[in-house]
């Protein structure tokens, strides 16, 4: 992987890369001078302003030509959630004046970012339809397609899940939407929130078939606060963010130059490396995988087993607060997660596990491990025999309380 990666320290191992990722040292590089002397507002009919701006349409160009999309496809915006809610409220508020239609159709397992968009627009008279998912957190194409309806504005999937990792058949189910609209004689856009899957898989949007596309810079070596939305050009949009008409009129603000940058540089060398990527993460998560389970038979892989995100490690332990086992990894230097880091703060078990029939019992006993190429052996050695540890010391204080 890159040599450009500082080497780790033995400790802490930190395996919390579905949380967020340190900033690439080509990222920083190329974002600096847009701090400081390139400082200019791109909007601005200046010298700086005219750097700053095709500064901020280079960076555009980058991650067009890495989603295999045109350069006014492309949305900056500040991260994940800006992206997601954008493509929701922007598309199925479009579509509604344009058809009247009101129906939004997702998973039980999205992201709460789609959730509650879709939930926000309940309240102005939308029709919210959640798709089961079966034990793997996987939709099938036949399902989606037979819930598309003569109403349906819009239709959200998440490419691959934060918690589990398993990576839905989205180039199927993009055909079979297309399929059903068309018997329909209409045209339902598919949006998709890839905020997990930038390291490892492909971004192609023609490949994929999808028409709306969300990702955030953090979670491949960019910056915090960045983010990209995908819209096809002939999509519906209603601007979400009001103001200067900047980005095209679909997100009013002064643009963040040195995050676009920064993550247009993360974006490109992450799609490049993502084969070498996924081998590595895939052998380390191996390991670790078969160590722990040398010593803990009852830990149980959680998600699908093949068709899952290579750094993702989602494991449930009878009788072990996820919480509890969190804290005391942590203790001894690794840190990894219990669920998702974004809904961490109140904790309740994962409406993921619950959708997928995971047990209530088990469920509040998961952790989720994400890894990184620049892990080393050693690390996941150490993480090996620390989990069992932890797992057993609970277990132990679970039958005594
Ligand atoms: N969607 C998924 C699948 C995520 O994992 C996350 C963050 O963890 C988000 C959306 C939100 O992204 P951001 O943190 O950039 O707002």
């Amino acid at each position: 992987m890159p040599q450009s990666y500082p080497a780790p320290l033995a400790l802490p191992v930190y395996l919390d890369h579905a949380a967020s990722t340190q900033v690439r040292p080509e990222a920083l590089e190329a974002m600096l001078p847009f701090f400081t002397a390139e400082f200019a507002n791109p909007s601005a009919h200046h010298e700086g302003g005219r750097r700053a701006s095709e500064a901020l349409e280079r960076a555009r160009e980058t991650v067009a030509a890495v989603l295999g999309a045109l350069p006014e496809e492309i949305v900056f915006t500040s991260g994940g959630t800006e992206s997601i809610n954008a493509a929701i409220k922007g598309v199925a508020q479009a579509q509604n004046d344009a058809s009247g239609g009101r129906h939004i159709l997702t998973t039980e397992i999205e992201h709460h970012a789609v959730l509650h968009s879709a939930q926000f627009l309940e309240r102005f008279g939308f029709d919210v339809e959640v798709l089961p998912v079966d034990e793997y957190g996987l939709v099938t194409a036949e399902a989606v397609a037979a819930a598309v309806r003569e109403d349906t504005v819009l239709v959200s999937i998440g490419y691959a899940n934060n918690e589990v990792g398993t990576v839905q058949p989205l180039s199927e189910i993009a055909s079979a939407v297309r399929e059903a609209a068309r018997a329909l004689g209409r045209r339902i856009p598919l949006h998709t929130d890839a905020v997990q899957v930038a390291t490892s898989l492909t971004l192609d949007v023609e490949a994929l078939g999808v028409d709306l596309l969300s990702l955030s810079g953090h979670k491949f070596g960019g910056p915090k606060g960045t983010g990209i939305l995908y819209i096809r050009r002939d999509v519906p949009f209603l601007e979400q963010a009001s103001g200067g008409g900047q980005e095209r009129q679909r997100r009013s603000g002064t643009e963040n130059v040195p995050g676009a940058v920064g993550l247009a540089t993360a974006l490109q060398l992450a799609q490049a490396e993502r084969e070498v990527f996924g081998a590595r993460a895939l052998a380390l998560g191996e390991r670790m995988l078969a160590g722990v389970r040398a010593s803990c038979p009852d830990a149980r892989l959680n998600g699908h087993p093949t068709q899952r995100l290579p750094h993702n490690l989602h494991l449930c332990f009878p009788g072990v607060e996820g919480e509890a086992l969190v804290d005391a990894l942590n203790a001894v230097g690794i840190e990894c997660s219990a669920g998702a880091a974004c809904t961490s703060a109140t904790w309740e078990p994962s409406h993921v596990l619950l959708a997928m029939g995971v047990p209530l019992e088990l469920a509040i006993g998961s952790l989720r491990l994400t890894l990184w190429p620049t892990i080393t052996e050693a690390q996941v050695d150490y993480v090996i025999a620390q989990i069992p540890l932890a797992v057993k010391q609970l277990q132990a204080q679970a039958i005594t309380i």
